[in-house]
């Protein structure tokens, strides 16, 4: 960790929340809608708001997903699970309970591997995964009031709890990413952090290497970012390393993070342990998880991210690291893959990816996995790379083009025509620019001649500098070598 005094190790686990995109709700009909846009409280009933009498009744759908997410991270299935009711009283949960899982989770024992920044790969532990529905949403207005939103309140949840395996911010990050990654890939849920829609939250304490026992922990959430989530594991490992260190201790509490000021906060303090009072919810039947329904589900399951890595490297003949940074999102390995079905070489196409894309949209500040929303589509890049390949343009002109293109979007072959960009491969007209370049500098032909190899590499620049950038590189290297000689 980079934390690293050789003294201390943070131990951390993780508890994701993630909504499930069901059509409708866990225990009711009613739709599950973006609650970002949708008028508060347009998609609710008297089972979602809590009234008196009412019956849930649980949604398949959501069960399936969640079993699928439990495989997906290696679980076992139980032959069956049971829903409990959670017991407190928060103005966003019309009940009084929340209808959750205790004792008898849907998904228990898996795992996942992480894949770390200098390419090795850790298993963390998932200690297990169980269902439940989320609460509403409630806003706080300058005048001191709060609005209540009831959209959310029953939305299928899935939270996903790991064993304490994680031994820093770059592992918290690393198992983030991949979990996000894998939901995505199955279709589950859209990881939009900023939605809130996937919630992560993670448990941190540190302690001196060598010993066993776990010190206090505290709780960090509400964080909206992966990238807010690795600054403040960051934070937190630092800050309490520091407490013990000045000889204090730890509290329990949670944390947030506050942004403006890049620290976590105190949110509330933990010194109690909360009971909740969990018992079976009376109203609903056990779940039986049959072998048969399990393996059904299995079979429905898409490529997931280490799958898709394994056939980039074997099938498609991509390095190791290529295919990690194009399998770490769904929505990048879609566009690669989109690229390929449109006839892109795989090496290609990872390279311009990897390198320029990424680079443009870095610039833009743009999310790698907001891929999917830029101008340049796979096709349009396909169609640039083989303006290349055929060597209509060169690779410096390619990337003006892929730049154009990012900008305003439009087809590099028509950019290129329109603006004539095309290679000048005629070789009476380079050797022309090549012969006026070598007259011009008449000292540089000179050291060149005395043996002072690297002047071509100036005189080269020159030639192409001449031609606009727009000379066949590979041609006027030739020429500048045929006409030197003819000056020895
Ligand atoms: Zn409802």
């Amino acid at each position: 960790m980079t934390t690293k005094t050789q003294e201390w190790e943070a131990v951390i686990g993780m508890e994701v929340h993630a909504e499930l995109m069901t059509a409708s709700k866990m225990f009711c009909t009613c739709a599950v809608v973006d609650t970002t846009l949708a008028a508060p409280n347009t998609a609710t009933c008297a089972i979602c708001t809590g009234m008196p009498g009412v019956l849930p009744v649980i949604n398949r759908k959501a069960i399936e997903y969640a079993i699928m997410v439990g495989l997906a991270l290696n679980c076992e299935i139980p032959p069956y699970n049971i829903f409990a009711r959670k017991n407190y009283f928060y103005p966003d949960l019309p009940k009084g309970y929340q209808i959750s899982q205790y004792e008898y989770p849907l998904a228990v024992n898996g795992w996942i591997d992480i894949d770390l920044p200098d390419g090795s790969i850790k298993r963390i532990g998932i200690r297990r995964a169980h269902l439940e529905e989320d609460t509403g949403k409630l806003a706080h207005m300058d005048d001191g009031s709060s609005l209540v939103d009831y959209n959310r309140s029953g939305v299928p949840l899935l939270e996903i709890v790991t064993e304490p395996d994680i031994r820093s911010a770059e592992e918290a990050e690393a198992y983030a990413r991949k979990l996000r990654a894998i939901l995505q890939y199955l279709g589950v849920n859209s990881g939009d952090m900023s939605k809130g829609v996937l919630r992560v939250e993670a448990n941190i304490s540190v302690r001196p290497v060598g010993e066993d026992a776990f010190r206090t922990r505290t709780e960090v959430k509400n964080l909206n970012s992966i990238r807010n989530m690795y600054r403040a594991t960051q934070y937190e490992i630092e800050r309490q390393i520091k407490v013990w260190e000045s000889g204090g201790a730890v509290k329990q509490e949670t944390m947030g993070w506050d942004d403006a000021r890049q620290a976590t906060v105190t949110q509330r303090s933990k010194e109690l342990a909360e009971d909740y009072r969990y018992f079976p919810e009376p109203d609903l039947p056990v779940v039986e998880v049959s072998r048969e329904w399990v393996e059904a589900i299995r079979r429905q399951m898409p490529e997931l991210p280490d799958a898709k890595r394994q056939r980039f490297t074997e099938e498609l003949g991509l390095g190791a690291y290529d295919a990690g940074v194009l399998i770490a999102d769904r929505a990048i390995a879609d566009y690669f893959e989109a690229a390929i079905a449109a006839g892109g070489d795989p090496k290609k196409v990872a390279n311009w990816i990897i390198t320029e894309v990424f680079r443009l949209m870095n610039n833009d500040n743009l999310e790698r996995e907001d891929i999917g929303s830029i101008k340049v589509t796979p096709q349009t890049l396909v169609e640039l790379i083989g303006l290349v390949d055929k060597n209509t343009i060169n690779n410096n002109i390619a990337k003006k083009v892929l730049a154009m293109t990012y900008e305003d979007g439009g087809s590099p072959a028509a950019i290129v025509k329109e603006q004539g960009l095309a290679q000048e491969s005629d070789e009476g007209v380079l050797r022309e620019a090549v012969v006026t370049v070598l007259d011009d500098n008449p000292d540089e032909v000179q050291r060149y001649l005395a043996g002072e190899e690297k002047v071509a590499n100036f005189l080269m620049g020159q030639v192409m500098r001449a031609m606009h950038g727009k000379g066949n590189a590979q041609i006027v290297n030739q020429l500048i070598a045929e006409e030197l000689d003819k000056r020895r």
